[in-house]
């Protein structure tokens, strides 16, 4: 295909991506969150997105199956970001990834006195790192969502997950007790794409860099 096909998850990605995108001259035709099309036209003939799950925008963009995409440093650092020019922080979709145990538990005691823990997560690889730097011992537990249910269930002893305004961690008697890295989106480019098709994509990226200031 000769059009560009951009990736981009429902939800505060899309919503937040707008702008960016209308900025660039490019405006979809349809709202995701109603139309059930994965594939939306925009208002130019020659641009195109594809709506894919958060997780996913990498491989697409890896791939070549989109040639431009946006996607969570979380997911970028699970991904490992192999294939991927990673050009702009977007600065949209903010928060910070952090370890987060239930109320009452002695976290700093059980660290000190060499504990083994179990952490469940969705970023194994990120958990896995910090752990390891920390020196302390953990069994990695791998979900998928409701990451806050594991330590309540009695699965885990802490998580690793996103955290923006700290309600869902409140709501469920959980406190973040470190923070590991600050997150937000990106936007990535299949490097083969950017070379074959520079004079469609370069100008997109240059608009876009003008709204978020890089
Ligand atoms: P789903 O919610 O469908 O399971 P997901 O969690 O992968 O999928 P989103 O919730 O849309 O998808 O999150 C997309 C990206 O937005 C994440 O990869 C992360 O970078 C960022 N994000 C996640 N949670 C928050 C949050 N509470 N506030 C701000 N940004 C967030
Ligand atoms: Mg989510």
């Amino acid at each position: 295909m000769d059009g560009i096909t951009i990736a981009l998850s429902k939800g505060r990605i899309f919503e937040e991506t707008l702008p960016l995108l209308a900025a660039a001259g490019i405006e979809p035709l349809e709202n995701p969150e109603t139309s059930r099309k994965l594939i939306i036209p925009t208002n130019r003939p020659d641009v195109r997105v594809v709506i894919v799950r958060a997780t996913d925008a990498p491989t697409y963009v890896q791939y070549g199956a989109a040639d431009i995409g946006v996607a969570g440093k979380d997911v970028l650092i699970e991904h490992g970001g192999e294939g991927l020019y990673q050009p702009l922080d977007l600065k949209i979709a903010k928060c910070r990834m952090m370890v987060a145990i239930p109320a009452g538990f002695d976290y700093e005691r059980a660290v000190r006195q060499g504990a083994r823990l179990k952490i469940a997560t969705k970023y194994i690889n990120i958990a896995r790192d910090h752990f390891a730097a920390k020196g302390v011992h953990v069994d990695l537990i791998k979900l998928y969502g409701s990451m806050e249910l594991a330590p309540l269930a009695g699965l885990a002893d802490a998580i690793v997950d996103l955290v923006s305004t700290g309600g869902t961690l409140k709501a469920n008697n959980l406190v973040a007790v470190e923070h590991i890295i600050d997150i937000s989106s990106r936007l990535i480019v299949n490097q083969a794409a950017l070379k074959l098709k520079r004079e469609r994509i370069v100008p997109i990226l240059d608009a876009i860099a003008g709204v978020v200031g890089a």
